[in-house]
């Protein structure tokens, strides 16, 4: 494979039919990294066909390999990611900016998610025979694959989303197509890589390297493919739906999040539960620079303790130490793109215009020896004052920024935790346990966390309530996704049923 065939069809590594390529940017210095092939609708259309073929018929073995082999070959998946961990996480880390450190935390989450589904798939025993209430009948649900899958990825955690899609659609059967962001294609041209090397057949696995329109976009629509598996922004989101509607296809959708950080002032009572407190908050909001669709970007502190924590807060903020994530000590990485850039900076603007009090960051940091110039750096944000109303308040920036809003009872808090359209993850900190348990209850979140955030399981279930999405991944419903229920019923005995007299 030269460095510009990165897509992978039928088992053959190749540039786009076009022959158009892409500069994938480096975010820290915005020099180019690598060149891939830029993907069209016939490349789309070729990895359809493969994915079907390899589904339906000529080699069409995926789906009646015995799941103890298709569980095998995740496992091989697994250790290979563990192989050729440090090289993964690197260019992870080049990709998107991200520490090496949080690079490498990817690979072994992603390791965890091809070990949980292959787990889960041998271990859950096939069909669930149902009480059809008569000894002549044998009636049972089995669980098929539901057939050629499209898995469409976003940039900021490119692997891992990746691993939550691949992982249980090949566990249950299924073939696939995967189109990863053309902002951070590498990792997933590694993982397509490590699948072939692990052995998967040809057909069952392709990937096309390309832009959300066409790639995404014929994906969606595309008659042939049977299930689009999306993780990705709103806007592009409800595309997918659109386009998916005439083909009456399955969709799942994972989208953004405006994710409430709910503090009381009990969890704040010694200076180490403030301690605690503080550093989660600021590792809730800042880490990935805030690209994190379960980002803890809204602060709701109650009102006691707000001029504390947010004078800690906003002090720890300031020094968080940005730099090209590959540099020992840092501890941030750049933004992805100037777009993210720009949009962050629209963000702040926003805010201040509408009343928001910039506690620090607000800017791009001045260049220094770890963050080279160009780079699409911007300082970790705190705004107080905010409401709401706010524009920086309702929607998801996705960026470094942190909004500050205030409450006095735990009606209050509840609701503006819940003022959200989004609803993917939320948290309370608190010290009395009945309080936790409530407002946990309450709050209309896919993961609620009681005094922490951002920890997700592989066998727990991931996803968002309200414009967070639809559908789960990770957990059984994770592997769910990817299957269709089928109920036999076996007569036994049959006779005529004479409903019809003549
Ligand atoms: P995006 O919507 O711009 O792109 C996501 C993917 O969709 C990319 O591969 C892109 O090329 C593709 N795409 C774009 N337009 C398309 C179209 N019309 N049809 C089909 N595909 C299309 O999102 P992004 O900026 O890459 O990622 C950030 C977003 O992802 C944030 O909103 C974040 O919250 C969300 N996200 C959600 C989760 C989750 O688990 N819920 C996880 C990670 C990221």
């Amino acid at each position: 494979m030269s460095s510009a065939e990165t897509i992978h069809v039928d088992g053959v590594w190749r540039a786009a039919a076009s022959g158009a390529q892409r500069e994938v940017l480096d975010p820290a210095d915005a020099k180019t990294l690598a060149v891939v092939s830029e993907g069209g609708a016939d490349d789309t259309d070729a990895a359809v066909a493969a994915a079907r073929r390899a589904f339906d018929g000529g080699q069409g073995v995926w789906p009646r390999t015995p799941v103890a082999e298709r569980a095998a070959l995740l496992r091989r998946v697994a250790d290979l990611l563990q192989r050729d961990r440090e090289e993964i996480a690197l260019t992870e880390s080049r990709d998107t900016g991200k520490t090496l450190e949080e690079g490498r935390t990817d690979v072994d989450c992603v390791t965890d998610a091809f070990r949980y589904f292959a787990d889960l798939v041998v271990n859950e025993g096939g069909g669930r025979v149902v009480d059809a209430g008569s000894d002549t009948v044998h009636s049972v649900v089995v669980h098929e694959p539901v057939g050629v899958c499209a898995l469409i990825t976003p940039w900021n955690y490119p692997l891992l989303q990746a691993s939550w899609k691949v992982a249980p659609a090949l566990a249950a059967g299924n073939t696939f197509v995967i189109k990863p962001s053309e902002v951070t294609p590498l990792s997933t041209v590694l993982l397509m890589k490590l699948l072939v090397e692990a052995g998967l057949p040809d057909g069952v696995g392709n990937l096309v390297t390309g832009a959300g329109d066409p790639v995404g976009a014929r994906l969606s629509e595309h008659p042939d493919v049977d299930l689009v598996s999306f993780t990705g922004g709103l806007a592009s989101g409800t595309k997918v739906m659109q386009a998916a509607a005439p083909t009456v296809k399955k969709v799942a959708l994972e989208l953004g999040g405006k994710n409430p950080n709910v503090v009381f002032a009990d969890a704040c009572a010694t200076d180490e539960d403030f301690d605690t407190a503080v550093d989660q908050a600021l590792n809730a909001a800042f880490i990935h620079s805030g690209q994190v669709c379960s980002a803890g970007s809204r602060l709701i502190v109650e009102e006691s303790v707000r001029d504390r924590f947010v004078a800690e807060l906003a002090r720890r903020a300031a020094k968080i130490r940005l730099g090209r994530g590959t540099e020992d000590g840092v501890e941030c990485g750049p933004l992805v793109s100037a777009q993210q850039l720009d949009k962050t900076e629209a963000y702040v603007a926003s805010a201040l215009a509408e009343g928001a009090t910039l506690r620090c960051g607000g800017a791009q940091p001045e260049p220094d020896e770890v963050r080279p110039a160009g780079g699409y750096f911007f300082s970790p944000t705190v705004l107080d004052h905010c409401h709401r109303a706010m524009k920086v308040v309702r929607e998801e920036t996705f960026g470094p920024i942190l909004t500050v809003e205030v409450f006095r009872t735990e009606d209050e808090a509840v609701a503006l935790a819940n003022d959200t359209e989004y609803g993917l993850a939320g948290a309370v900190w608190t010290k009395d346990a009945g309080r936790a348990r409530r407002v946990a209850g309450r709050l209309r979140h896919g993961t609620v966390w009681i005094n922490d955030f951002h920890p997700y399981l592989p066998q727990a279930e991931w996803g968002g309530f309200g414009k967070s999405g639809t559908g789960r991944e990770l957990g059984p419903a994770g592997l769910a996704e990817y299957r269709e229920a089928k109920h036999i019923y076996q007569n036994l005995a049959p006779e005529p049923v004479r409903w019809f007299a003549g």
